[in-house]
């Protein structure tokens, strides 16, 4: 195997004219450390996973020293933040390292761009953990993500609502782009370089486009479908994002930027992780129809070169329709339900409505559905209120009886959906709080359980206690 520390880097994005990027060097932390590197990660760009014993990789992480072609710079978006439109985003805080292995490097965190603004260019380490364990978490869940490979921690002060200390995450993503990237362009009529940037993504991420007569529009509808399934996941697995803004949507539909997102702990449908978000536009159960927004956008933007009827049509119809085949299929596996029957849809609603009533955690629920067996004990137990959920288990009760597998089966099945394993708030804010105290351990049982949440992994049982009530649904502030 090859060390990381050995990749030879490229840098196409370098090939697209200056206005795209802002070549600039790393701010180094100070007595920088490595707190976690992941092993799946390693193995996703074709080096050792022995990242620990590969000496150069803090110095890498830390931008004092370069991987062998690296160039680094920050990118140019612009992009709608809580539905207002921002000329000129950009990396703030984030530069690119290059690409190999059909993966983009980017540190975050490694300080001032031309982009900054009023921003400092810095993570803080509460933040970088955060964003280091749910990109590997996500990918555990089987969800498309940007993935992290390290995170160092440092002594170099950051001023946020109080003092703390700078971090740099290396994330990993097969493209960075963002629908910001392309609003950029098009609201300073730079249609040409709206073109080339359209012709880059398709290399990029939709290679198979290359020679079709239709290829932006084909492109647009790629984009439409891989949102639409991204976000129809995050509904099933309980993700809230928190910061859908155009320029945090990755173009090929992935998980990127992770902030003061949440794995939901007792199911509300209108929960709000994101502490500024005061009227809730970006609360989990808008996700959908926001990404249908920020779709509308990204067409806009795109309008110059595709007829905007057809791509509208794309966003209202097809949106729509992909996300719920999709959400249902997904919600029918989760509660073991292979067998059509017209009243599923239905059956869901039922669900949902009841879990919030009754004050469930929505994945115990279903981890816990997973070993139903008829006696109803171990659910209600679960529940704040018993009788919505009661109730709701007969009717499951009855439309189980069409189901042509075996209980047990079923079970196994459901076993390797429902993730026994889930990063709450506040098993993140324990790890952070035991980094502090210089005690490593907690984050790496947490990526080893996010990278394989459906195993029992009997030895990392406190990593699957019940979220204290006073740790339910919290909103994160988004100062990170
Ligand atoms: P976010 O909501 O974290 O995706 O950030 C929105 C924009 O603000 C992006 O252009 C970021 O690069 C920028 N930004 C966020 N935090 C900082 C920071 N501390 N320093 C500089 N820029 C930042
Ligand atoms: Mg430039
Ligand atoms: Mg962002």
């Amino acid at each position: 195997f090859m060390k990381f520390s050995d990749l030879k880097l490229t840098t196409p994005y370098l090939e697209l004219p200056e206005l795209f990027y802002d070549l600039v060097e790393p701010m180094p932390l100070q007595k920088p450390y490595v707190m976690a590197t992941s092993p799946a990660c390693a193995e996703l760009l074709g080096v050792d996973e022995d990242l620990d014993r590969d000496e150069k990789l803090l110095s890498i992480v830390n931008g004092s020293e370069k991987l062998e072609g690296s160039k680094t710079f920050a990118m140019c978006y612009a992009g709608h933040q809580f539905g207002y439109f921002v000329p000129r985003l950009g990396d703030g805080r984030a530069l690119n390292l290059g690409k190999v292995n059909g993966q983009n490097l980017q540190l975050k965190g490694s300080g001032l761009t031309l982009y900054s603004r009023r921003g400092d260019g810095r993570a803080v380490k509460r933040s970088s953990i955060r964003e280091f364990l749910m990109s590997e978490a996500m990918h555990g869940l089987g969800i498309a993500t940007s993935r992290a490979l390290a995170l160092i921690g440092s002594d170099t002060d950051v001023a946020r609502e109080s003092l703390e200390k700078g971090a740099i995450v290396l994330r990993v993503s097969p493209t960075w782009i963002r629908f910001g990237t392309f609003e950029y362009f098009k609201t300073r009529r730079k249609y040409e370089k709206l073109q080339l940037l359209a012709d880059y993504v398709i290399e990029e991420s939709f290679p198979e486009l290359q020679d079709h007569e239709e290829k932006y529009f084909k492109m647009f509808s790629k984009i439409v479908e891989n949102s639409a399934k991204t976000v129809a996941r995050w509904q099933s697995v309980g993700f809230n994002h928190g910061v859908m803004n155009t320029d945090n949507m990755s173009i090929d539909g992935r998980t990127i930027d992770y902030g003061p997102y949440a794995m939901l702990d007792d199911y509300e449908a209108n929960y709000i992780c994101n502490h500024t978000d005061v009227e809730g536009r970006y609360s989990f159960k808008n996700q959908p129809s926001i990404m249908q927004w920020n779709l509308s956008v990204l067409a806009n933007a795109l309008s110059p070169m595709v007829n905007i009827i057809k791509m509208s049509k794309l966003v209202e119809k097809d949106f729509i329709s992909i996300y719920e085949s999709e959400y249902l299929e997904l919600m029918k596996n989760k509660m073991g339900l292979f067998e059509e029957d017209e009243n599923d849809i239905p059956l869901i609603r039922w669900m949902l409505g009841s879990l919030e009533s009754s004050v469930v955690d929505y994945s115990r629920f279903f981890r816990t559905l997973s070993t139903y067996d008829g006696d109803k004990s171990e659910i209600l137990a679960l529940c704040e209120y018993e009788t919505p959920l009661k109730e709701w288990l007969e009717g499951y009760d009855e439309r189980v009886q069409k189901e042509q597998l075996s209980q047990q089966k079923r079970s196994k099945k459901m076993l390797q959906t429902n993730p026994k394993f889930v990063l709450k708030n506040h098993l993140l804010q324990e790890a952070i709080e035991k980094e502090e105290e210089g005690d490593f351990r907690m984050i790496e049982d947490l990526l080893k359980v996010a990278l394989d949440p459906f195993s029992e992994h009997e030895e990392l049982e406190y990593l699957n206690i019940p979220t204290p009530p006073r740790s339910k649904n919290l909103k994160l502030s988004c100062s990170s």
